[in-house]
């Protein structure tokens, strides 16, 4: 039989496993210290009240005969879909709820979205990224080639015209960088992809932590509709994590090679996936409604202020870094011309704190380091006390 030889291309993730295994051998031979973990990007506060009520009368209506319900509806219910659809519209991007397909989040969609492009596509990813994107198109069988973010663009890669592309990832704003496109630098994006007639795929997964008047969506961008398609998550803008739910944006004047690629998404998910729980979509909605949105706004206030805290802190000690504005994220160069892993061991060791080394993100994210706004503010003083101590 054949097997998909493709995957013999992919790199072991050893990433979040190494660092697992590195905290597991320090506290074995420390077992008095107390590590404290910003490296994995999870959410630690619990879901929103307006969630857990909407899920819990979801739960109710499943156990009398009136409101129980079987298979929802192929593409999500249509309430959670207006809902999405509503939230779009209030920032300018004009949505329909047709338009909206919901899911399980958006790894799954960032990685199913390949099923309805030609294999042995050309996909233009940035570096440093989510790795789900580079790993995703070895397994497809694309070729990918990749734009460098760096120091001098802001971790913010522009078009090259001499690159030609069939898709286009762009991440913003950027795991593991924070860093977020402005419209001028989208525009250009938008206006790349239509002259090459390539498809953008836009990860807004961070897009709730955006407080500075930057896009939110790639639909706030003009042309957009006719070259790109939106992949949201609620994993971070409420805490979904866990409960799972993230959505598709695919317009419907979107074209390519006498091809609907809404249709063509209809077609894969009505045939390849069965849709969320009611209850889990009921939640989901619950998310988007005032009530929803005015405590997971909290939230993100609450994440964003960890950043701030971990923002000023390396202001103080003059090192350069990327994002903790309108991300979750803080994007540090290792001081001394550390090696990303190197600068993980002695962080670890000295000060009992976990981050994420930025080569796990791709070649250029050697040198730098992740750490995630997302623990407790007790956690996040006591890191950045601990921080100062060591590279003061
Ligand atoms: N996109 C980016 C950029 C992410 O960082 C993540 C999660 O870390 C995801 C997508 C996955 O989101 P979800 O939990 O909805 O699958």
């Amino acid at each position: 039989m054949n097997t998909n030889r493709n995957y013999k291309n992919l790199q072991d993730s050893y990433l979040f496993a190494t660092i697992g295994q590195k905290v597991k051998a320090y506290t074995a031979t420390n077992p008095d210290k107390k590590i404290i973990r910003m490296g994995i990007g999870d959410v630690t506060l619990p879901l929103a009240p307006a969630v857990i009520t909407a899920m819990q009368n979801a739960v109710a209506e499943m156990g009398v005969p009136e409101t129980f319900r079987g298979y929802g509806e192929d593409y999500g219910y249509e309430f959670l879909r207006t809902a999405i659809s509503e939230y779009y519209i209030k920032k300018g991007a004009n949505i329909s709820p047709s338009e909206v397909f919901v899911s399980d989040g958006a790894k799954c969609d960032v990685a199913n979205i390949l099923d309805i492009f030609a294999a042995g596509s050309t996909a233009l990813i940035p570096d440093p990224v989510y790795p789900v994107y580079s790993d995703t198109n070895i397994m497809a069988g694309n070729k990918i080639i990749f734009t460098h973010g760096n120091e001098a663009n802001g971790f913010l890669p522009m078009p090259d015209e001499s690159i030609n592309a069939d898709i286009i990832y762009i991440c913003s704003p950027n795991n593991p960088t924070g860093a977020v496109y402005n419209k001028e630098q989208l525009q250009k994006w938008v206006d790349y992809a239509i002259s090459k007639d390539a498809i953008i795929l836009y990860d807004s997964a961070y897009e709730a932590f955006i407080q500075d008047d930057l896009p939110t969506s790639i639909f706030q961008i003009s042309g957009a509709e006719k070259c790109a398609i939106e992949i949201g998550s609620l994993s971070k803008t409420a805490g979904f994590t866990g409960t799972r739910c993230g959505y598709t944006i695919i317009p419907h004047t979107l074209e390519r090679d006498g091809m609907s690629l809404h249709k063509m998404w209809s077609r894969r998910q009505s045939t390849k996936y069965n849709q969320l729980p009611y209850i889990i979509q009921r939640g989901a909605e619950a998310a988007f409604l005032p009530d929803g949105l005015a405590q997971n706004k909290k939230n993100i206030a609450y994440y964003l202020q960890n950043a701030k805290l971990m923002s000023e802190t390396f202001d103080g000690l003059g090192i350069r870094y990327c994002g903790g504005k309108n991300a979750p994220y803080i994007w540090l160069k290792c001081p001394d011309g550390l090696k990303s892993w190197d600068f993980f061991d002695a962080l670890l060791e000295k000060a009992n704190v976990v981050g994420t080394p930025g080569a796990g993100f791709g070649s250029q994210g050697e040198g730098f380091f992740r750490l995630s706004a997302f623990g407790s503010k007790e956690n996040t003083i006591e890191a950045m006390e601990r921080v100062k101590n060591f590279l003061k």
